[in-house]
């Protein structure tokens, strides 16, 4: 390999560890890894305010680390590079396969679909 390449391939490294040494970074990647989420379920889950999730997502994205798709209003991020899922496989381990819905306080499109309808509550309540 070149000498320029490889001081390209260890400056890359090293800013996407920089990125990966923080908690709540790594909440989101673990989160999204397992499928996309919108700003609204992660700051929930994460109980921080809407902009500084927004930011870490931001960061995140800019880095390469993430990407985001669109679906009507609402905004998805997922981990789309295979890389950064080989990554995070061996930083956290197997990525968790429990139910990310419905998460409690959460009103986001994915966990509002998975609430029984109304109907099924009123049918059960009688
Ligand atoms: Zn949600």
């Amino acid at each position: 390999m070149a000498d320029s390449a490889r001081q390209k391939r260890y400056s890359e490294a090293s800013t996407r560890l920089k990125l990966l040494a923080h908690p709540e970074r790594l909440q989101i990647l673990d989160t999204v890894r397992r499928s996309s989420q919108c700003v609204c379920h992660l700051e929930v889950l994460l109980g921080k305010p809407q902009p500084y999730v927004s930011q870490q997502l931001r960061v995140l994205r800019e880095g390469g680390l993430i990407c985001d798709e669109k679906d009507g209003l609402n905004t998805y991020y997922c981990v789309c590079d295979l890389g950064v899922r080989a990554w995070l496989d061996t930083i956290l381990g197997p990525a968790p396969t429990e139910r990310s819905h419905p998460l409690a306080g959460c009103s986001c499109p994915k966990c509002t679909a998975q609430k029984p309808p109304i109907e099924w509550v009123l049918a059960a309540s009688l």
